[in-house]
């Protein structure tokens, strides 16, 4: 096979989308009845991104065996309905430890390594394992950043290296801006003819331009940017804003992006393909929901200056998309800040206004006894609630403080020496700890659960046993089990090897679960996820 290799590339700014172009291009091409693999490279010097701040950085994304990636990986997942594995994400840190490593072990035949070419042959040889491991005939490469800065140089030279080497194989699309300045009322095609022009600098030409812009590009410009790009103008494509991320893959399709990068790489079109009926039917579902439902999502990292950031959470959000566009509902999403429930009791009033409450993951102090009040509010109020990770261990603490009667119960991970951890660190944890090695080494990935019978859970799964993903390195006590399950709480879920709580439930409520895995990383636009369905589903019915 002549496998095929598409560098997607931002032009102008970043946040235009490129991540959700690149996963729509893997959706199309998947639907024309082609293997595709998406990998992303980042120029950052982390080696992952599991040691960032949500705020910096956004939502860390894990995937089935357990990388802490960029949440582009979790768009490619969610369009392609393909699980993506580690080896599809790569950094400028992980590149040069892995580099450095080879050279510590003599892998260089005592040669002087340099930045150029060892670095770019570092990149090139994992992209092409990733394309190998995946057996797909394309790979598509999301370069991060912006075309011009000097952060991804390195993966533009690699990208330039395989071109010279394999003309017909590799393929450039600019994902490109095209404002329209409110002062002129006109789209502005220059940033985009600079971009292609930075592109050209670094021995690179677009063969796509695919143009990013709140409206649709009109031919005049498409012509434009043909002749001062050097590309032709079937090959500009208009990519406007969509109400929907889903609604891009539909958009893109229209204007042909699949056929030009076929018959640009010479690949002949398969006999039998699926093409975006099934998908169109969600977008159309999307569109047309009238019936609303009101979810507050409370978490702690929304605030960045003067701006609110959902980015950090945006797993969570897609997944109460997915089970909303399932069950005909719009979903009507209000972010709440925990910290300021802290001095704010009466503040917790306006949380009636909402069918249901999700508290997501989260590290650290900020915020906690925040979260803590919401949640005996929801409990007490029968409010439909679901704690994911840290959410579902301040639920722990919450029904320990409240309902057993431990009023100093605590995680170890905000007091360190709580005299009632019913939450604590894990054992296998605390090695890692003391030797402050933080980078890669939490619970991490898909582990799995057995499910009990006649619970929430089971009810919602459908079965006995599950794999979920993980990112943590707390846990429930196992000394505090006895007495949270004498006082009514319901262990509804056990990983069956360690035995180490996965779901809790509390009784006589519409749907309080608390979950220490991370259910929005599954959950996809086509095969929404069961346990946000079932959540959804008990908060449309409390409306
Ligand atoms: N901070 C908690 C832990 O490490 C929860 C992690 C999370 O929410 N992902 O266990």
């Amino acid at each position: 096979m002549n496998r095929k290799y598409i560098f997607i590339i931002g032009g102008v700014m970043s946040g235009i989308g490129k991540g959700v172009t690149a996963a729509s291009i893997f959706r199309i091409l998947q639907s024309k009845g082609h293997s595709v693999t998406a990998m992303k490279i980042d120029p950052y010097v982390n080696v992952d991104a599991g040691t960032m701040n949500p705020v910096e950085h956004g939502e860390v994304f894990v995937t089935e065996d357990g990388a802490e990636c960029d949440q582009d990986i979790g768009n490619y997942e969610r369009f392609s309905g393909k699980d993506i594995t580690k080896d599809n994400y790569l950094t400028t840190g992980k590149v040069y430890q892995t580099v450095i490593n080879k050279e510590r072990n003599l892998e260089y035949d005592g040669k002087c390594v340099e930045v150029v070419p060892h670095i770019p042959d570092e990149v090139i040889y994992r992209i092409k394992r990733a394309g190998k491991l995946a057996q797909a005939e394309f790979v598509l490469i999301e370069v991060g950043g912006t075309i011009g800065e000097y952060q991804n140089l390195l993966f533009l030279e690699a990208a330039r290296m395989m071109h010279l080497k394999n003309p017909k194989d590799v393929l450039f699309v600019l994902v490109s801006y095209l404002p329209v300045p409110s002062t002129v009322g006109e789209m502005k095609t220059k940033p985009t003819q600079n971009a292609s022009r930075a592109m050209n600098e670094a021995g690179l030409q677009p063969d796509i331009i695919v143009g990013r812009s709140s409206y649709p590009i009109d031919e005049i410009r498409k012509k434009k940017i043909s002749s001062f790009c050097n590309v032709d103008p079937k090959d500009v494509i208009s990519a406007p804003d969509a109400d929907s991320v889903y609604e891009v893959p539909v958009l893109l399709d229209r204007e042909k992006v699949g056929e030009r990068i076929l018959k640009k790489l010479n690949v002949r079109s398969k006999r039998k393909q699926e093409g975006l009926g099934k998908w169109k039917n969600f977008v159309e579902r999307l569109k047309s929901a009238d019936k609303r439902v009101r979810i507050a999502i409370v978490g702690k990292y929304f605030e960045t200056g003067d701006f609110v950031l959902t980015d950090s959470y945006i797993s969570v959000i897609e997944a109460i998309k997915h089970a909303c566009g399932q069950e005909n509902y719009k979903e009507e999403i209000t972010w709440l800040s925990a910290e300021k429930y802290e001095k704010d009791e009466e503040g917790l009033r306006e949380l009636s206004e909402y069918d249901g409450i999700i508290m997501p993951g989260g590290f650290g102090k900020r915020g906690v006894e925040g979260m803590i009040k919401v949640i005996r509010y929801a409990r007490e109020n029968k409010i439909p609630f679901m704690g994911l990770c840290l959410g579902m261990q301040l639920a722990v603490v919450e029904y320990a403080r409240n309902v057993c009667g431990l009023k100093e119960a605590s995680s170890s991970e905000f007091s360190k020496d709580t005299s009632c951890p019913v939450i604590d660190v894990m054992s296998s944890q605390k090695e890692v700890i003391k030797e402050s090695r933080y980078g890669g080494t939490m619970r991490l990935g898909a582990y799995d659960c057995s499910v009990e019978e006649g619970t929430i859970a089971h009810k919602a799964y459908g079965k006995k046993m599950v794999k979920e993903r993980h990112r943590h390195r707390f846990e429930v006590n196992s000394e505090y089990i006895e007495t949270l399950k004498k006082n009514g709480l319901v262990i509804a879920g056990k990983n069956p090897n360690l035995g180490l709580v996965e779901i809790i439930e509390v009784k006589k409520h519409p749907f309080f679960v608390g979950v220490q895995f991370h259910p929005e990383f599954k959950s996809r636009p086509l095969s929404a996820h069961p346990m946000f369905v079932s959540f959804i589903r008990s908060a449309i019915k409390s409306h």
